[in-house]
């Protein structure tokens, strides 16, 4: 792997949040950048906000789940650049909904873009990558693409879709001895405009459930992952909790999940809904790195276990252990209450939208 001095890297949904930010990262190490998304605006101001950090960024608008525009995005990047040595598959879109109210377009879209964006990347990106003599493959998931959650259904298939993907692509590549590493990085909550982005057929505008993190927490994972080979990287330990929790017992999951609703309620502001997403069309404007959900600074767990393999694997063992007790004790306690204690989410998305 080269230094980030020396390196290429095209980051797809770069026009806000977590790409916006891991783009001025990458800046401030003097990386040379390409940066996409639909919003030319907010490009234009991350590539400033590049610059002034220390690197060089170079702007190409696309639409992700259009093959023809993220070839054409790879091939403007090697051609500007000369080469590409990291792709970030990062481009991300939701609807929080019931299942049952999603429209087939808005299934199709969310899974368009956020799966078959990153495969269509992985796709433009490989021969590249091969071409510079090796390089770095970085997929955005989430810790629902770990775990699935009610009200983003769609959006958990497609996070659990790259997971997929990722494996076999990785195993691919090994078995051929390519010098491509393939990371997949694993989100807990993230205080990004995601949640003014996302669509709600909720009547309430949505929120990041449980522990939020800061952009940067992500950012700093994903450099790191350009430098330092890793299989995965969980950001934040509500993500690793939940991946571990789910090993043990996913039905336990469910139970503490339904209790009382809080799966439910826990992704639900107060706040009437805009009206206004980025699902088929970006919202325009200068964009942001940041949301309004203020979060940690940073991952005491994601510095301390998932940058040290060595350290991840007695970490693993340990923290298996405990959940697994955890979840015995839990599941003896919780027995039954879930049914007793019943959240109707269509009674309350109902009461929200005053119908
Ligand atoms: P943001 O909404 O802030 O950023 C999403 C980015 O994706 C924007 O730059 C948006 O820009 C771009 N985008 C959306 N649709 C397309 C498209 N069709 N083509 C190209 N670009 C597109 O959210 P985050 O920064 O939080 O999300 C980044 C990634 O992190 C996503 O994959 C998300 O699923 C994942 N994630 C986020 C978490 C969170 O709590 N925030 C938690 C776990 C994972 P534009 O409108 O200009 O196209």
């Amino acid at each position: 792997m080269r230094p980030l001095n020396e390196q290429s890297v095209v980051i797809t949904g770069a026009s806000s949040g977590i790409g916006r930010r891991t783009a001025i990262e990458f800046g401030r190490r003097g990386a040379m950048l390409t940066l996409a998304a639909r919003n030319e605006e907010a490009l234009n101001e991350t590539a400033e906000e590049v610059r002034a950090a220390g690197g060089r960024a170079h702007v190409v608008v696309t639409d992700v789940a259009e093959w023809d525009q993220v070839e054409r995005l790879a091939q403007q990047a090697a051609e500007h650049w000369e080469r590409i040595d990291t792709w970030v598959n990062n481009a991300g879109v939701t609807v929080y909904s019931l299942f049952e109210t999603l429209s087939v377009a808005e299934i199709d879209r969310v899974i368009r873009v956020n799966l078959l964006g990153q495969i269509y990347g992985a796709k433009a990106a490989l021969p590249h990558l091969r071409h510079a003599g090796g390089g770095t493959l970085i997929n955005v998931s989430s810790e629902v693409g770990v775990r699935g959650v009610p009200l983003q259904s769609v959006y958990c298939a497609a996070k659990h879709g790259i997971k997929g993907f990722t494996e076999a692509l990785r195993m691919e590549l090994e078995h051929e001895g390519a010098n491509i590493q393939v990371t997949l990085i694993v989100p807990s909550g993230i205080n990004t405009p995601f949640f003014e982005h996302a669509r709600s057929k909720m009547g309430v505008k949505p929120k990041p459930p449980g522990a939020v993190y800061e952009p940067e927490v992500v950012a700093d994972a994903i450099v790191f992952a350009a430098e330092n080979p890793r299989r995965e990287i969980f950001v934040g330990a509500p993500a690793k909790s939940y991946d571990l929790l789910q090993r043990v017992s996913p039905r336990l999951v469910d139970r503490m999940m339904l209790a009382g609703g809080h799966a439910f309620e826990d992704q639900m502001t107060d706040s009437p809904d805009s009206g206004f997403d980025n699902v088929f069309e970006t919202q325009g404007g200068k964009g942001s790195s940041r949301g309004v959900f203020p979060g940690r600074a940073s991952s005491w767990y994601t510095r301390t276990f998932e940058h040290h393999p060595a350290l991840k694997a007695v970490a693993a063992g340990v923290a298996a252990g405990s959940v697994a007790a955890l979840a015995l004790g839990l599941g003896s306690r919780l027995g039954g209450k879930a049914d007793r204690r019943r959240f109707d989410p269509r009674g309350s998305l109902r009461r929200t939208l005053g119908r």
